[in-house]
């Protein structure tokens, strides 16, 4: 395994992270992005009216070899693919890279494969914490596990009236974080993993200026995101549970226009204006 490591540390250095990371991927990044846009799913890129969702995705298509666009969300690979599938009438088209899963799985955004660079560390973080969790999870009062297919994190919806909320500190305790969202989604992470760091972690792979990147969110799976503190967006619809946070995050913007409406005005708050009008 040592020798595996230097071998990975010297490719490193002749070719550089970026191109280690790159050769992973089915088609190839911008080389010089303007913008690196960062944006949840549900409520936020697929959130707002069909009209203003319609002239976003048309300028996202038209500026593809300038903003680097990622999608960050809770969704699972197969539901992203059922979602580009379905709203590809209004013109939304395969981002560059995915992060999914709350932030536990990394893809390319064409193929949607996963890319064993970011997501070996994750997978090894979660080995054997399933097996441990679940027992403590069966028969717990307001939970129903979630119907899909989610790696390295256990999704269910939650019925927080219902929900026993002293379990959390005891499933924590075994190494995962626990993320209650949208009043009805409670994941469970390897402890350290979110949507925030592994967007910190591709940021480096892909050796990206932490100035030309906002990010738009609208649960408090986004939190960790905003947290970062690279520009972002909150969008009008968020969650009151989010928009509880927004006095202690300097770097977040808060939109009044909903979904696509509200990460366009985060854009040209943050001066990428020019990118956009
Ligand atoms: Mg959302």
């Amino acid at each position: 395994m040592l020798g595996d490591t230097v071998v990975a540390t010297c490719l490193d250095r002749v070719v550089g992270g970026r191109q280690l990371f790159e050769r992973q991927l089915a088609a190839p990044l911008p080389r010089d992005p303007e913008l690196v846009l960062v944006t949840d799913l549900d409520g936020t890129l697929l959130g707002g009216p069909t009209a203003d969702r319609r002239r976003f995705y048309h300028w996202l298509a038209e500026q593809r070899q300038r903003v680097l666009h990622v999608f960050c969300t809770g969704r699972d690979l197969g539901s992203i693919a059922r979602v580009l599938q379905e709203d590809e009438p209004i013109g939304l088209a395969a981002p560059h890279l995915v992060i999914g899963d709350v932030g536990c799985t990394v893809a390319c955004g064409s193929s949607l494969l996963p890319l064993p660079l970011a997501v070996d560390p994750i997978e090894a973080r979660w080995a054997g914490l399933q097996e441990r969790l679940l027992p403590l999870l069966q028969g717990q009062p307001g939970l129903t596990s979630q119907p899909i297919h989610s790696d390295r994190r256990l999704a269910y919806y939650v019925d927080v009236e219902r929900f026993d909320h002293s379990l959390v500190p005891q499933l924590e305790a075994y190494g995962v974080d626990c993320l209650l969202s949208d009043n009805r989604y409670l994941d469970l992470l390897p402890a350290g993993v979110n949507k925030g760091s592994t967007l910190l972690t591709l940021l480096e792979w892909l050796e990206l200026d932490h100035a030309k990147v906002v990010t738009a969110g609208d649960t408090l799976n986004d939190l960790a995101m905003f947290e970062t503190g690279l520009n972002g967006v909150m969008v009008g619809n968020a969650e009151a549970a989010l928009l509880a946070h927004l006095p202690r995050l300097p770097s977040v913007y808060l939109a009044a226009g909903e979904g696509c409406a509200g990460i366009a005005e985060g854009l040209r708050h943050f001066g990428f204006d020019h990118r956009w009008d």
